[in-house]
């Protein structure tokens, strides 16, 4: 498999001088710098690609743990996907290499880390950061839907921040997959919509859902439907039963947004397009994408 591979040289626009070629890269085009984090299986690094001096974050993978785990097809699909998206809000994915025990993929760097430690150290975010991520996020999913791309694992995990605070929608592993039933049992539930937790069909309204589920946490620090146990969170999820607690503090107009979203009926969930009309985001969301305080 080959898969067109590009990277801008720093401090250049897309439209100029663009290294764009089939092009196979190795460990010998990068400088290794220090490691960003540890995932499932494999390290990631700050590296930069010598010839351009771009700076870019090198996932390592190890073949033998993905062989184990059984997800070198996902692996694959998500290659396949995230290298053909571009867009603000979603991670690039410039391209892969491996040799004989390790897979790389060179990715965008996103300066600022994991979404999910930043409403960690803040507990909740102000209205107006909130919708302006989920602005963001909705602009994203609209381009991804536009290519009949739906993400499916919408969450903080999934989400880094750039250099200026912009989101990226990064982990691409669960997209238009078919639904695996094991990954109800092993991950969390809290983002899925009934739907998919019922293991009915589903569509890119699915996405719809994940949003109003990361909007009621990113207002209230929690997800709605949380509960101690699996089988709570399921049957609440089913039931969508959604309550608003009197703390944090929250507008009418963002809980007006949340219950549109929230919907058990996949096609009576409020369209992304609808939702960037939706008064709430247009008070609150800044048109660049980026929160300032
Ligand atoms: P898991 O499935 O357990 O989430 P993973 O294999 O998907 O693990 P990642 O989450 O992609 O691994 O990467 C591990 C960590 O490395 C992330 O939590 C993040 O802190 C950091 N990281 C990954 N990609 C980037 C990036 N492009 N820019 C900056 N940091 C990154
Ligand atoms: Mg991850």
């Amino acid at each position: 498999m080959t898969v067109a591979t590009d990277i801008e040289p720093e401090g250049k626009g897309s439209s100029e001088v663009k290294m764009k070629e089939e092009r196979r890269w190795t460990l010998s085009d990068f400088d290794i710098g220090k490691p960003l984090g540890r995932g499932k299986f494999g390290n990631v690094y700050l590296a930069r690609e010598k010839k351009s001096k771009h700076i870019v974050a090198l996932k390592v993978l190890f073949k033998s743990q993905l062989k184990q785990s059984q997800v070198e097809h996902q692996l694959r699909r998500e290659v396949e996907i995230q290298s053909h998206l571009r867009h603000a809000n979603i991670l690039r994915l410039y391209g892969y290499f491996y040799d004989q025990t390790r897979v790389y993929l060179i990715l965008e760097y996103a300066a600022k880390g994991e979404l999910y430690k930043e409403l960690q150290r803040c507990k909740y975010f102000p209205e107006k950061r909130a919708a302006t991520f989920i602005a963001s996020l909705a602009q994203a999913l609209i381009y991804c839907h536009g290519k009949h791309v739906i993400h499916r694992d919408i969450k903080p995990e999934n989400l880094l921040v750039g250099a200026q605070g912009e989101l990226k929608i990064a982990d691409f592993g669960w997209s238009v997959h078919t639904f695996d039933r094991r990954r109800t049992m092993c991950g969390t539930l809290d983002y899925l919509p009934p739907e998919m937790v019922e293991s009915k069909e589903h569509d890119a309204s699915v996405d719809i859902w994940s949003l109003g589920v990361l909007c009621y946490e990113f207002l209230y620090g929690v997800p709605p439907f949380e509960a101690k146990e699996h089988s709570d969170t399921y049957r609440r999820i089913v039931r969508v039963d959604l309550k608003f607690p009197s703390k944090p503090v929250v507008s009418a107009a963002a809980k007006d947004l949340i219950s549109q979203l929230l919907v058990k009926d996949s096609s009576q969930r409020l369209p992304l397009h609808k939702l960037l009309e939706h008064p709430w985001i247009v008070q609150n969301a800044d048109p660049s994408g980026i929160y300032r305080t």
